[in-house]
């Protein structure tokens, strides 16, 4: 292959080592090793290509990450320039220029009123940073006893204990339940299968009714709500019908509760805006980034704070009131000129304002597929999908589990050029923003294919 090293290994080595040393995330291994993985050697634009040479479409961007595609020269070359000046050097006790220029960059985008900007590596440990935040501000503004959270049904935040508390889907969460806080729950307006048994839009957003129920009752002990705006992505990206981000957004307020909005997945354009929280005029008071952040390229998260929860922090230090987080690589150099680059990338090519015709594209051929005998839900937000599958239209009767029926939707893609992912009976498909329209076209055609062949075929 062209420009393989003579001593490079060959992919039978490398899945023989994989199988043998490497421990894959969220993943049976006994059934891992069953299967021939795929070894990804290089992508470029909205490809990936394994160590054979073979090209596949992005379909997830590579865990809703990759922005603006794979190998983008503008990111490359910011990343090399880092790398001649310093590839790392700490936040605690220095500060280094790229982090600075991004927390100014960032706090611009963003909606008004965050202006703190705090760094670490992941989506888990934003919203780990954002519960430490809200407990430690009540705490130090007169009001201890407010150290509880509200969260939703369907919720994922991260899988570090804190962001599991806030989260609530069983198979990830159920092993480790024994060892996490108590949250409060409200229901997240999953409208396909309601969890109040009530059909969108006659319930008026009952959902919100509930909210308010327990904000109530509990707002005195509860320092915080924290949600996915607009769409929760490891449920299923299950969307949120108009109004309700807003109406959580008032009732917080209405309360004295801090909003924290999880933007990991949502943020940086992929729901047809820069953030989530744009579409409903949502300002809240801590904002969760990772993924998406420096465009796919390198591990870094920022948790975002208003002035005003900032200043509780301020005092003499033996009061004891600076908060007491960091991890090594906080604010690493290498990962904010990747971040500085794809946001220069946003401006320059107008990313947002240009996405609207391919959201139409996509849209109009997920409607489509939600035709098909076995999807259940075909449902969208920008360029955030979920395909919901289905043994029984009618009934909404789910397929036996150990059929794994999406996932062999998935594997059917695999073999016709696209990765793509699913959650449960879910598929999920999130190409990166630079993804064209024949390329759109392309994962439509592909997916409808493995569905159609996937579900004709029967159990197995
Ligand atoms: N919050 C949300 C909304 C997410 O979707 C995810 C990851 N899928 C996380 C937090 C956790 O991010 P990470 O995997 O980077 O820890």
């Amino acid at each position: 292959m062209a420009g393989k090293k003579d001593d490079a290994k060959t992919t039978a080595e490398l899945i023989e080592l994989d199988r043998r040393h490497v421990w894959h995330p969220f993943t049976q291994m006994s059934e891992w090793t069953r299967f021939e993985p795929l070894i990804i050697e290089r992508g470029k634009g909205n490809y990936l290509f394994d160590t054979e040479g073979r090209r596949y479409l992005d379909g997830t961007s590579s865990l809703w990450v990759t922005v603006h595609g794979h190998g983008r020269p503008e990111i490359n070359r910011a990343i090399k320039a880092q790398l001649d000046r310093v590839a790392h050097s700490t936040l605690l006790g220095l500060g280094n220029v790229p982090s600075i220029e991004l927390a100014e960059r960032l706090v611009d985008i963003v909606p008004g009123g965050l202006t703190r900007v705090f760094y670490s590596d992941n989506g888990s440990t934003a919203v780990e940073v954002a519960l430490k935040i809200a407990f430690q501000y009540w705490s130090q503004t007169g009001k201890p006893e407010k150290r509880r959270f509200v969260a939703f049904t369907g919720a994922y935040h991260g899988d570090t204990f804190g962001s599991m508390s806030v989260g609530e889907i069983d198979v990830f969460v159920d092993k480790y339940r024994p060892l996490l806080f108590k949250t409060f729950r409200a229901p997240y307006p999953y409208c396909y299968r309601c969890p109040l048994d009530k059909t969108h839009p006659e319930c008026s957003l009952a959902c919100l009714d509930e909210l308010e129920k327990v904000l109530a009752e509990g707002h005195e002990e509860i320092a915080a709500c924290v949600m996915e705006p607009l769409v929760q992505g490891a449920a299923g990206m299950v969307t949120s019908p108009p109004g309700f981000l807003r109406g959580v957004r008032e009732l917080t307020e209405k309360y004295g509760v801090l909003l924290v909005a999880d933007e990991v997945a949502t943020g940086f354009g992929r729901t047809g805006r820069m953030f989530a929280c744009e579409h409903e005029d949502v300002a809240p008071d801590i904002l969760c980034l990772a993924k998406g952040i420096t465009g796919g390229y390198m591990p870094l998260a920022a948790t975002l704070t208003t002035e005003e929860i900032y200043e509780a922090f301020l005092g003499r230090y033996d009061e004891l009131k600076s908060f007491f987080h960091g991890h090594t690589y906080t604010g690493n150099p290498l990962a904010c000129a990747a971040a500085l680059a794809s946001l220069e990338i946003f401006e320059r090519e107008r990313t947002i304002e240009g996405l609207g015709p391919r959201i139409d594209l996509f849209g109009q051929g997920l409607e489509e597929l939600g035709g098909l005998a076995h999807v259940g839900e075909a449902r969208w937000r920008g360029l955030m999908a979920g395909v919901e599958l289905v043994a029984d239209k009618a009934t909404k009767e789910r397929f036996p589990s150990r059929e794994r029926v999406a996932h062999r939707v998935c594997m059917e893609a695999r073999d016709r050029g696209l990765i793509i992912r699913n959650i449960g009976d879910t598929i999920i498909i999130v190409p990166p923003l630079s993804v064209t329209e024949g390329e759109i076209r392309d994962i439509l055609r592909i997916l409808r294919a493995s569905i159609e062949n996937v579900t004709a075929k029967g159990p197995v």
